[in-house]
């Protein structure tokens, strides 16, 4: 017999991945499905898509590696909310997707809420419940929420019902105090609320019908997942409080491990739990989507070669596709400083000669709001930034990391790791040694 295997899947936003890995952390195999398209009447079917895309990643995974695999979890998009039949588990209706907004039960979550809690959102998986509630009459009775991984980690391992806290964040339940909050619990519909575990806890065992038919072995269990963006973070194993994931791609965000709890919605700042630590994240508008208004990927590589990132640029932007910025400035006109006679020459002003000093002053000027960002957290209490690793389409450039070395003050380098697949198969690890203890 061989040394076992974890596996983790990922049910991102336009795909699906799996990664298999060993208790070291090594790969051993890993790969990726679109989405099928199915149509249910006028809408994608979009339950049947992932139905269809678990099993066919199962299929993916070698055959001569299934009967090593110890234990499975699953990550999904934060608030994609599945109402099912709480017997079968079959879906009463079509899921409402992560970034579905249902502005009809704003007014009626707002009035149960306490002031700026992540549910008072449009799109916020509570917002989903009470929207659902109030438009169904039907099947109330028997109904039950599930997240996306929820559902999904159901179909392998059949109890109905469980969930994680950092999945189930958004509906409103409480993680430090461990339990759905009263003002919840008074609500007619809370017999829908699913009964929540820390991520990466075993639930049961593999199905017996999935068991035999893939070659799983007997003893595979199956375990609690978590949502796409905190898989991501989990991948790049910044375990300690003070290191920090920043993600350049289209737009900037970061994720800090702190010993506390932060939350500041005038920034969009909050925090999810991690075990007996929290994850600070927040969101600036920033990011690599202006570059891609002004330079190919190509021309980015060109440019950032002749760039000398110990020099420090004199220009000063702040850099924004469009007005508005939340964090780490909350302004919801902030001005990008572009010129608007002539966008795609000159988004940002002053625009120098050579495009090389250009990009410069591009690439510090995100790295200083990345500095500030971290700054903000440290005087919202959040523990003091040590370490930053990177993800995202901008964590290749070399420069930028030097750049950002020299203005955060701080070791900057690519996250080892960064797909939210490696991140499952990592609590799929953690549920693995719980529960031989
Ligand atoms: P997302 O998933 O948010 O759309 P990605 O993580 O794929 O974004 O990153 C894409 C971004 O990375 C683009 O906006 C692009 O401008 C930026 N990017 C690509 N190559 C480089 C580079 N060499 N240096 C800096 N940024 C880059």
């Amino acid at each position: 017999p061989g040394e076992r295997l974890y596996l983790g899947m990922d049910f991102g936003t336009s795909g699906a991945r799996y990664a298999l890995i060993d208790k070291q952390g090594t790969i051993h195999s890993e790969g990726k499905r679109e989405y099928p398209f199915y149509m249910s009447g006028e809408t994608i079917d979009w339950v049947q898509s992932w139905k269809t895309t678990i099993f066919s990643l199962l299929e993916d995974v070698p055959v001569h590696f299934r009967p090593l695999v110890a234990s499975i979890s699953i990550d999904g998009t934060s608030a994609t909310t599945i109402i099912v039949d709480s017997n079968t588990g079959e879906p009463l209706w079509r899921p409402f997707l992560y970034n579905e907004s249902c502005p009809d039960a704003l007014p009626m979550v707002k009035s149960i809420a306490p002031v700026n809690h992540t549910v008072c959102s449009g799109s916020s998986t509570l917002c989903k419940l009470v929207s659902w509630w109030n438009t169904e009459d039907s099947k109330k009775e028997s109904a039950l929420l599930l997240h996306q991984a929820d559902w999904l980690l159901w179909l392998l391992h059949g109890k109905l019902g469980v969930s994680d806290y950092n999945n189930a964040l958004k509906v409103g339940y409480d993680p430090e105090v461990d339990s759905y909050p009263p003002w919840l619990l008074a609500q007619p519909y809370s017999h829908l609320l699913p009964s929540v575990t820390a991520p990466g806890t075993s639930i049961g065992c593999l199905k017996e019908n999935i068991r035999t038919q893939f070659g799983f072995s007997e003893d595979c269990v199956v375990c609690t997942g978590t949502t796409d963006s905190i898989a991501a973070f989990l991948a790049a194993r910044a375990t300690q409080p003070g290191k920090a994931v920043t993600s350049l791609g289209s737009t900037l965000a970061i994720k800090l491990l702190s010993t506390r709890r932060i939350e500041d919605a005038r920034f969009g700042v909050y925090s999810h739990r991690l075990d007996d630590k929290w994850l600070v994240g927040g969101a600036s508008n920033t990011g690599g989507a202006v570059l891609r208004e002004l330079f190919t990927d190509e021309q980015l590589d060109k440019l950032s070669e002749q760039i000398n990132p110990m020099e420090a640029s004199p220009l000063d932007y702040y850099p924004l596709t469009a007005a508005g910025e939340r964090f780490p400035v909350a302004d919801p006109n902030l001005a990008p400083r572009k010129s608007t006679k002539d966008r795609a020459q000159c988004l940002l002003h002053p625009r120098p000669e050579s495009d090389v000093e250009y990009l410069h002053g591009i690439l510090e000027s995100i790295a200083r709001i990345e500095a500030k960002a971290y700054s903000l957290l440290k005087d919202m209490g959040a523990t003091e930034v040590e370490e930053v690793f990177t993800a995202g389409g901008g964590a290749k450039n070399d420069k930028w990391i030097k750049i950002r070395e020299r203005v955060l003050g701080l070791p900057v380098s690519r996250a080892m790791q960064t797909e939210a697949a490696y991140g499952a198969a990592l609590l799929a690890l953690k549920g693995a040694q719980q529960s031989l203890n």
